[in-house]
């Protein structure tokens, strides 16, 4: 009998598990509640303007690109270098390399010159050994050993610039460094403020020369996924949610769909949210207290509250739009706050109508701002109003004149993400990145459920894209290695 695996979320994720597994003959089937395959991959379209549901550029970090090859894919979709720059009042420094990054804000910050030579010399050691190590293949888990003794003869220095990541954040690292308090700020906000320095390095690397957008937008992207899996034998079912994950005898089944169809499969992958997999899809009663007691206590990435744009050109725009040397801006406003502004069709004009522009301009939420005004519609509504007219009058502030030119307008705020992909309260990347938050799930250990897998930005820390879809190519190996020896379980 054909061997089945029955996916729950048309996540990257989901998608990216159920690419390997279609390719491995097994009989594939996605179920996602959206009527659109995505999830934070996905795009909506406003009278001809394409905008991104979810993030608007993707980073590889050794794992996106090597997979999309090992898929065969890497040809399907063309990606575009989506730069970044930090802006703020007049000034502009785009982020391209540590050199400089260094010599532009020295010019800024000359009482701090001497902090960012000692800062960007470690954001150069480190980050050329920690762009070594990603592009190793290390998180695909093969010669670990060779690959780290090669890193030490090629870096000798990584040592010392791990070290004094170790025990840092972002926040505390930028603290260490730094006496200006603007400049600090404006560091600590190019990411998630607080988050283990190790990432502030990831970071740095990303933007230097690792962050794409998939030409035609990310729809097309998660399509090309679909695309693949069908034509390997599996299917992507749309508008179709799962209601529970169907258990006995401490082993899943099967699932149950929403509308109450009963489906048996050798598998179940869960690429949903953790939280919402474990207690409302399996249910506590086959969960330990101690799991339960934890995914209670987790606490969430920070939402997001967005506000896109579609633009009327006009010669005074265009001289605006100089402003962008890099299509992903991070501008500190005057009063501190800081927003981000992506041109989203920079580099794109098959996402606009012709001579159109398309912005995205968001910041990092509070959901608490969010959570009371759920059974409220009318309240709901006239803050999702005022904060997409707040974040424009600060947009302008980095492009004068911005709002005049404004024909199409739409905006999601935590509560939008979160209904849309049923990710707790709108989490954007999974769990929190501040260390004293993120909870650190032992899978299978923790949720020792037979015929089972989680997978997705919850079940490696810290999440995003890249360490989400690891977790796909991990699980694609294990059921293919389990059919090989003729298991049905790793537990059995
Ligand atoms: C604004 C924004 C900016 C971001 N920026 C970045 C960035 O710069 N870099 C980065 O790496 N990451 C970024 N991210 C995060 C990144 O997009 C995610 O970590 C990643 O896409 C998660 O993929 P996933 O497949 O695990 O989950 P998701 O994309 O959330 O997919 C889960 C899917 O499961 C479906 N689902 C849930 N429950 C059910 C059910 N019961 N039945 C059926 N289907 C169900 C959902 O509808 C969804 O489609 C950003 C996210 C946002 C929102």
């Amino acid at each position: 009998m054909c061997k089945s695996v029955a996916i729950i979320g048309a996540g990257m994720v989901g998608l990216t598990a159920a690419a390997y597994l279609s390719r491995a003959r097994l009989k594939v089937d996605v179920y996602e509640q959206h009527t659109l395959p995505g999830g934070y991959i996905s795009s909506f379209v406003r009278e001809g303007f394409t905008f991104p549901a979810g993030l608007t550029s993707i980073t590889s970090n050794g794992i996106v690109f090597p997979i999309l090859k090992e898929l065969g894919l890497a040809e399907k979709r063309k990606f575009l270098h989506v730069g970044h720059q930090m802006s703020w009042g007049g000034y502009d420094v785009p982020l391209r390399s540590a050199p400089q990054v260094r010599d532009d804000l020295s010019k800024r910050f000359p009482n701090q010159s001497q902090a960012l030579q000692r800062y960007f010399r470690w954001v150069e050691v480190d980050g050329d050994g920690f762009r070594q190590l990603v592009e190793s293949g290390l998180m695909f888990g093969q010669d670990i050993l060779p690959k780290v003794l090669s890193l030490l003869f090629r870096h000798p220095r990584f040592p010392w610039a791990a070290l004094i990541a170790r025990g840092q954040t972002n926040r505390s690292l930028h603290q260490r460094h730094f006496s200006d308090p603007a400049l600090r700020v404006m560091l600590d906000e190019l990411a998630y403020p607080v988050m283990p320095a190790q990432n502030t390095l990831g970071m740095w690397i990303s933007y230097f020369d690792d962050t794409w957008a998939p030409a035609g937008g990310m729809q097309a992207f998660a399509n090309t996924l679909v695309r693949f899996i069908r034509e390997h034998g599996g299917e992507v079912h749309l508008g179709t949610p799962v209601g529970r994950i169907r258990v006995e005898n401490g082993r899943a089944t099967g699932i149950t769909l929403g509308d109450g169809t009963e489906i048996s499969s050798t598998w179940v992958v869960s690429a949903a949210d953790l939280r919402h997999t474990c207690l409302e899809l399996i249910g506590s009663e086959h969960l330990t207290a101690f799991l339960v007691a934890k995914l209670e206590a987790a606490r969430p990435s920070e939402p997001v509250f967005a506000v896109f744009l579609g633009l009327r050109a006009s010669p005074e725009l265009e001289v605006a739009f100089k402003r962008f040397h890099e299509p992903h801006v991070i501008f500190t406003c005057a009063d501190g706050r800081t927003i981000q502004v992506v041109w989203l069709n920079k580099d794109d004009a098959s996402i606009v109508p012709a001579g159109k522009h398309s912005l995205f301009v968001g910041w990092l939420d509070d959901y608490a701002n969010w959570e009371a005004l759920k059974a409220d519609q009318a309240a709901y509504r006239a803050r999702k109003a005022a904060i997409a007219d707040e974040l424009i009058t600060r947009a302008e502030e980095f492009l004068p004149g911005l709002r005049e030119h404004i024909e199409v307008q739409e905006s999601a705020s935590p509560l939008t993400y979160e209904r849309y992909t049923s990710n707790y309260q709108g989490a954007t990347t999974g769990w929190n990145w501040n260390p004293t938050h993120a909870p650190r799930f032992k899978l299978p250990k923790d949720l020792p459920l037979k015929n089972f897998y989680a997978v997705g930005h919850y079940t490696f820390n810290p999440g995003g894209v890249p360490t989400a879809m690891i977790t796909a190519w991990y699980i694609g190996r294990e059921i293919r290695e389990l059919i090989e020896t003729k298991k049905e379980n790793y537990l059995t």
